[in-house]
């Protein structure tokens, strides 16, 4: 039922190119010499350090101070020309710093205030001028800024040729922390913008406007990796950084209730409650890094329930969607323990590198890029559906129309024809004769009404049976039918065994036609069932004038009644005609 062909790429390849990627970063080291140990100038005296070096809380000031890493190393005498100039690559330099080389400033990661600036999550490549390296020995200096509302410490240092470090360790470095950081915080972005507007188009849909906000929220996650000059003061900027994680993994979870419809208002209730609690919580704790690093406790135990909860409901529906969605879920999950592997490294200031790259700073907006797309794929299904059902009614309601209109042909056939003879029937005829009396009054045409009344029909009936009877009846009909050679003139059973035909010819015409009616039934024999043929014949009384105000159509069947009456009293087989001033035509008999 799901349709899944939407998706361009899963969250895996993207997450394995990154781990690949991440891998490589150390593959593809430039030639040239790393600095891994360093003299540490800090708040309790100088000290010699290995890089990476994490800052311990005893190296700096709580509220903010500068520390000094001083490296020494020593250059060939000359460096070769074909080389080009020389570089600084600094995998991971926080919080803010400022490098100088021989005492020569050369770079801070930023300009502006060193306090208000900050170098986190970002390789820095300095390229100072030839100028100021030296043949010997040389000292480089990194101030660093730290403060207790964030990691702080310096990475081990390589000296090499610009150029190739472009090109190697630090051209990947950036790629994967920056260029595919933000890709993805856009991507994410985008994916979230789309789907606000697909909700606010399904009228406020929660599932939909609930994912939006999310995405936007992620996306704006991000923001830490990008900024390097943050437009509001740092309390600020570092509590939406710490709080906005506590506000986007509710978001998600919601997002999930609500795809897989579970309404478990106490956990909905609870996640509503955090989102406003957690980020209060770390403003008045001062950003406090414990603070942040325990409000964690609450998504690392609620998480892999409702991981395991959602991927049980995927795994009962079958439904393709709701296992990206689950799946997608679990993924993003799993990484946010990543942070307590972050902690620990951190905290035994263990391998400073290694935690330059977060992996739950890709997984997570990749994830939300599927999640997306997997609503996305939702909703084009649903138009699809809705697409097919509209297709079907339109093709029903068309071929319902049709039997319908059918039907009402028949129907309106059945209600002006005699059943016996297929002639028009009595009502029939009353309609048609006051529509012609009309047409010929507009016009000032003849129109001639023609009475026909088989000669002692009761006598048959009574010789031959009520069947013969009616064969004999639909024989007349069929020579009435077969007389009528304009398409005006209309034949119709005018009841019992009498007949009228209405045409529109003058008196002398219809007198001829009627003459010719009698001759035909009078010689066309009636076939009899096991017996000889019989014939019958017929009387007729006959009228025709142009219709006037003076008359109504009644008056012209009274007048054709009349001849009619005319006939039978003359001895039956003829023809006899009337007219309003009671001047007999000539009749044949
Ligand atoms: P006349 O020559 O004066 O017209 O005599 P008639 O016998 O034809 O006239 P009458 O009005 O006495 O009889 C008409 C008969 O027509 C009576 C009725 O049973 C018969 N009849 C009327 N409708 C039908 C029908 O649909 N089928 C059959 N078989 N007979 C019918
Ligand atoms: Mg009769
Ligand atoms: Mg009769």
């Amino acid at each position: 039922m799901q349709r899944l062909s939407y998706f361009p790429l899963g969250w895996w390849p993207v997450s394995l190119l990154l781990f690949l990627g991440f891998l490589c970063t150390g593959a593809f080291a430039a030639p040239s010499q790393t600095i891994r140990s360093a003299t540490l100038i800090a708040a309790d005296g100088a000290k010699e350090v290995s890089l990476p070096h994490v800052l311990a809380a005893s190296e700096y000031e709580p509220e903010g101070s500068l520390v000094r890493f001083r490296l020494q190393f020593e250059l060939p005498a000359a460096a070769s020309p074909e080389d080009g100039p020389w570089g600084i690559y600094v995998p991971k330099l926080s919080l803010s710093g400022r490098a100088a080389l021989n005492g020569e400033f050369i770079a801070a990661c930023d300009f502006g205030a060193l306090s208000q600036l900050r170098c986190l999550h970002r390789p820095y490549l300095f390229v100072p001028p030839s100028s100021h390296w030296r043949a010997g020995p040389n000292t480089l200096e990194f101030e660093v800024f730290a403060t207790s509302r964030q990691m702080n410490g310096l990475s081990a240092v390589t000296i090499g040729p610009a150029q190739a470090l472009r090109e190697g360790d630090y051209g990947w470095r950036r790629f994967i922390q920056v260029t595919v950081a933000n890709g993805l915080a856009w991507a994410a972005f985008c994916m979230g913008g789309i789907v606000l507007c697909v909700s606010l188009a399904l009228r406020g849909d929660r599932l939909y406007g609930c994912f939006g906000v999310t995405a936007l929220a992620i996306a704006l996650c991000n923001l830490n990796y990008t900024l390097t000059a943050p437009p509001v003061p740092p309390r600020i900027f570092s509590w939406f950084v710490f709080s906005i994680n506590h506000v986007t993994m509710p978001l998600l979870m919601l997002t999930v209730m609500l795809f897989f419809r579970r309404n478990l208002r106490w956990a909905q209730r609870g996640l509503l409650f955090f989102m406003v609690a957690a980020p209060a919580a770390i403003w008045t704790s001062g950003n406090n890094r414990t603070v942040v690093a325990l409000l964690y406790v609450p998504f690392m135990l609620f998480g892999p329930l409702l991981a395991t909860a959602a991927l049980r409901w995927s795994w009962r529906s079958h439904r393709k969607a709701d296992h990206w969605m689950a799946w997608s879920f679990a993924c993003v999950v799993a990484s946010s323990f990543g942070y307590l592997l972050i902690a620990l490294v951190a905290s035994k200031g263990l391998a400073l590198e290694a935690i330059g790259v977060y992996l739950v700073t890709y997984v997570i907006p990749s994830t939300v890029v599927v999640m997306g797309a997997t609503l996305a794929g939702q909703l084009a299904t649903a138009l699809q559906t809705a697409r097919d059902l509209a297709t079907t009614l339109d093709r029903r309601v068309a071929e319902r129309t049709e039997a319908l209109t059918q039907a009402n042909q028949r129907l309106e056939a059945l209600s002006t024809t005699d059943g016996l003879t297929g002639l028009a029937n009595r009502r029939h005829f009353d309609d048609i004769l006051a529509k012609e009396w009309q047409r010929a009054r507009r016009h000032g045409t003849h129109l001639a009404l023609i009475m026909i009344d088989v000669d002692h029909f009761k006598r048959f009936n009574d010789t031959h049976g009520h069947l013969a009877g009616d064969d004999c009846l639909r024989q007349v009909a069929k020579v009435l039918a077969q007389r009528m050679l304009r398409g005006s003139d209309t034949p119709a059973r005018f009841g019992g065994e009498e007949f009228a035909i209405i045409t529109s010819m003058d008196l002398e015409s219809a007198l001829q036609m009627a003459d010719l009616i009698r001759q035909d039934v009078e010689s066309q024999p009636i076939a009899l069932e096991g017996k000889d043929p019989v014939h019958v014949s017929v009387s007729l009384g006959v009228t025709a004038w142009v219709p006037d105000s003076a008359h109504a159509p009644a008056d012209l069947i009274a007048l054709a009644d009349e001849a009619l009456y005319q006939a039978k009293h003359a001895g039956r087989n003829c023809v006899r005609s009337a007219m309003p001033e009671h001047t007999s035509a000539p009749a044949a008999c």
